[in-house]
């Protein structure tokens, strides 16, 4: 199925929109279900946000963003270029609406509701990425090592509170450690991180955007179809939906609108308007050894830093926005100086700055399943800062969604 193409469309075929690491694992679940799929993307495979990010698969991360006390960070967030959470004041009308939302989840129901959906969501993270690695022949990528966030100290440490008091609660395995116990693991880390908490049971992605392009690859070994085209619009047609690309009509069964920060133009003339806001963030690479040997987080700074294939890598930052707006790199060279701070006497110079878009609901919990008051459309966004960390499991939700409607369409009245 490319074009419009009946004798396809009778064999269940889905269109999937957005080839980043949510639509890639997407395709490739729905195709070794057997389902006739094609994927597209305007751009190359995991180009978007999914080709920047730091590599962390990360399922104790079950606090959202929104955590009581976040209104107390807004002056700095309004007034600091610099500061790890950032409203350009231009953006500031725009953002309003999204912010208020955003600090409303910040409400103790709403917090615990969305650490359950996503404590849920993350389960067996890292295994299922151990398997899709595997499957995707590029087992070397995943790396269990865990994660090592640090601390300067143990007051900063208990400012950080709630967010560990619900990893406990979820089970999330976390060994406190002293200075002594940060050197063990990792002796590049400066003298001024004190305490650490170490995450054994975490891992890290070496290269997010070799990981995409393999899963991608493997979709297309399987029988998969990729399509480089920009879906201008989707409609529902007699024999289930009609996609509008830029390479001419898609007809198909199923449509998955997987299409990261920029879903909303697709999903609003649908009826399902979600609050989606991009938070962006930025990443630096520094050639040369790295200084570490796993993924540290510098909670100060509110950043990942990262070993990658490429290099090290340290990535983080929030800014909101819009989609539109060039990157401000003060923001990425504000990283470049944590990470020179972090480790003393490491020399690299940095040689490659990024920015890309989170896609962010103000509760940080994902939409996936079905768009409600449809039949045979799907949407998979909102991952915000876990998209890689879920994207497994959202192929997996999905996909038993895409069954379950077909198998509701074909079932005698
Ligand atoms: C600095 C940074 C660090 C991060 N670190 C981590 C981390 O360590 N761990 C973690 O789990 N997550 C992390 N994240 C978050 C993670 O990267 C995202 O949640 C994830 O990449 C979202 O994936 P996606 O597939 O939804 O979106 P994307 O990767 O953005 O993919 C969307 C795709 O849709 C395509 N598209 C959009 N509109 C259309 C259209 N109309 N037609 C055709 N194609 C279209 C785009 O070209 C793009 O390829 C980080 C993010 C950032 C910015």
């Amino acid at each position: 199925m490319t074009r419009d193409d009946p004798a396809a469309a009778a064999h269940g075929n889905v269109v999937v929109i957005g080839a980043g690491i949510v639509g890639a694992a997407i395709a490739l679940e729905l195709r070794k279900r057997g389902h006739g799929v094609v994927l597209v993307d305007r751009d190359e495979p995991g180009r978007g946000t999914s080709f920047g990010n730091s590599g962390a698969i990360s399922p104790g991360s079950v606090a959202p963003l929104a955590l009581p006390g976040v209104l107390a960070s807004v002056p700095r967030m309004l007034l600091d270029g610099r500061s790890p959470l950032r409203v350009p004041l231009r953006y500031l009308p725009r953002a309003l609406p999204w912010l208020a939302r955003f600090v409303a989840s910040a409400a103790p129901g709403t917090v615990a509701a969305s650490a359950a959906r996503l404590a849920a969501l993350h389960a067996d993270a890292v295994a299922r990425h151990v398997a899709l690695a595997r499957e995707a022949g590029v087992p070397e990528l995943v790396v269990t090592r865990g994660h090592l966030h640090l601390y300067r100290d143990a007051a900063a440490l208990a400012k950080d509170a709630t967010a560990w008091n619900l990893r406990r609660q979820y089970g999330v395995v976390a060994q406190q450690l002293d200075r002594d116990g940060i050197a063990a693991l990792e002796p590049g880390v400066d003298v001024r991180y004190q305490v650490g908490m170490f995450l054994p049971d975490h891992a890290t992605v070496r290269n997010p955007f070799r990981y995409v392009q393999a899963i991608v690859r493997r979709f297309v070994d399987t029988g998969g179809r990729l399509r480089r085209a920009e879906a201008a619009s989707l409609s529902p047609s007699p024999e289930g939906w009609r996609v509008v690309t830029s390479d001419g009509p898609l007809a198909c069964n199923a449509v998955v609108v997987a299409a990261g920060a920029w879903s909303r133009r697709l999903l609003d003339a649908q009826g399902l308007v979600l609050p989606l806001e991009t938070q962006r963030g930025y990443h630096v690479e520094f050639d040369g050894e790295a200084p570490i040997s796993r993924t540290v987080v510098l909670t100060d700074r509110k950043a990942f830093v990262t070993p990658m294939e490429t290099g090290l890598r340290i990535g983080g930052t929030v800014e909101i926005g819009g989609l539109v707006a060039p990157p401000d790199w003060r923001r990425a060279d504000a990283l470049a100086d944590a990470a020179r701070d972090a480790f003393p006497g490491w020399r690299a110079a940095p040689v490659r700055r990024w920015m890309g878009h989170r896609p962010c609901l103000p509760d940080s919990v994902p939409f996936i399943g079905a768009v409600p008051g449809t039949r045979g459309l799907f949407a998979a966004v909102g991952h915000g800062h876990l998209g890689l960390t879920d994207a497994p499991a959202t192929a997996q939700r999905i996909a038993e969604a895409v069954d379950a409607g077909r198998q509701a369409a074909t079932m005698p009245p």
